[in-house]
């Protein structure tokens, strides 16, 4: 086992991130186990600023609605509160008219962005996505599909006997913009087995994110932090995208998010705290110097963390999402409006600016005289959150490792 860095070591490495240097893996993981959180920020926040220079005082959010289109999922996540089993009397979808209604409302509150997010159900293959994607862009061309990931790809490929590119490209042509890169949760085997044993593995879901980049389908990452990983698995996760960036280019952002315990299989198992969180935004954006946006996540971690999050290398903090059932089924309870979001930007010190899904400012709201004022814009928790959860009941509890 090799020595600990000294901190003289640490101090090193971190200027040299900060000066816009490549560090390593084994340097990320030093950092992140053992550079004092105050530098690690200093550091970090020295990169982004660089990289926004002229722009650095700007934070951004989005306006989107996050649309569940079923909680049917064949693959038993143990971390998730969200799915059904397919045969169980608690599975719903959600028809093409309430889909297209809840767009019409995104719309009307100026929401710009759809995420189209829902279990893997045993009959939806490509022809549902092509359908559904259809139609949405037909009604509401304005809308932005970024949604989906290499997960739900492998499920509706499968399920329609086409390959992943195949796949990929008839989504595409029928109105996907590009993935919201779900289901990355941890890409390291070991992590990822442990709470998400069906899913296909790390590769193959950046093999998969491979492909749509070369397709010109770009996306998002994501991490899902606390359920029992090590300190090396987060570092490794990052090192297999920053691989993968590259070559391609095209991951936009990294956003990582903490595990939440409420209605799943992991309950009570060890989560990330906000220090470790806040370390790993930091590294983040000392790390993968390929990837242009690290997104703060105020509705995993809450309000005060999400802004902390700005002076530790993030320059977004995600969205007003006008619908949300997801993580909420599994005890995420913070919400917020578009005001509350605009003021904790300000407070934070930044001048707060809407985002389109590809990171254009669409509004900067330097004078807060001039603020957006419609109270209607508020992140809804949970329409279908099911209380009491509904994983699967012969799923086994993993052993958190350190
Ligand atoms: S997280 Fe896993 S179990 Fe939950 S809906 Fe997605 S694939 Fe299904």
């Amino acid at each position: 086992m090799s020595q600990p860095a000294s901190n003289a070591e640490l101090q090193s490495v971190l200027d040299r991130a900060a000066d816009g240097g490549r560090i390593t893996a084994e340097e990320a993981l030093d950092l992140y186990r053992s550079a004092p959180l105050h530098a690690l920020g200093v550091a970090a926040d020295t990169v982004r600023r660089r990289r926004y220079a002229g722009t650095e005082h700007i934070a951004t959010y989005l306006i989107e609605r996050n649309i569940n289109y079923t909680n049917a999922c064949v693959t038993a996540c143990k971390f998730c509160a969200f799915y059904a089993a397919p045969k169980s009397d608690k599975v719903w979808v959600r028809d093409l008219e309430e889909i297209l209604r809840r767009c019409a409302e995104t719309v009307e509150l100026g929401g710009t962005q759809i995420m189209f997010q829902g279990g893997h159900h045993p009959d939806f293959g490509v022809e549902y996505y092509e359908e559904h994607f259809s139609a949405i862009k037909k009604a509401y061309p304005q809308l932005v599909i970024h949604s989906l990931g290499a997960s739900e790809v492998e499920h509706m490929s499968r399920i329609s006997g086409v390959s992943a590119e195949e796949a990929i490209r008839r989504i595409h042509n029928a109105g996907l913009d590009s993935f919201a890169g779900a289901g990355a949760e941890l890409l390291p085997a070991r992590a990822r087995n442990a709470i998400a044993p069906l899913k296909e593995s790390g590769e193959r879901w950046l093999e998969i994110m491979e492909i749509a980049h070369g397709l010109g389908v770009e996306s998002t990452s994501t991490m899902l932090m606390g359920t029992g990983e090590t300190n090396a698995e987060r570092i490794e996760h990052l090192r297999m995208i920053r691989d993968v960036q590259d070559r391609t280019g095209g991951f936009r952002a990294f956003i990582p998010y903490t595990y939440q315990p409420e209605n799943n299989h992991l309950k009570g198992r060890t989560q990330a705290t906000l220090f470790e969180y806040l370390r790993m935004i930091a590294i983040a954006r000392l790390f993968l110097d390929n990837v242009a946006h690290i997104q703060g996540s105020w509705l995993t971690t809450g309000k005060e963390a999400g802004q902390l999050s700005l002076h530790y290398g993030a320059d977004d903090l995600g969205s007003v999402m006008l619908e949300e059932n997801v993580v909420s089924s599994a005890g995420a309870r913070h919400r917020s409006n578009r005001m509350e979001l605009i003021e904790l930007i300000r407070a934070a010190g930044r001048v707060p600016a809407q985002r389109a899904t590809t990171y254009e400012h669409l509004a900067v709201h330097e004078d807060p005289a001039e603020d957006p004022v419609d109270d209607r814009v508020v992140s809804h928790l949970a329409s279908t959150a099911i209380e009491g959860g509904t994983a699967h009941p012969e799923l086994r509890l993993v052993e958190a490792r350190r």
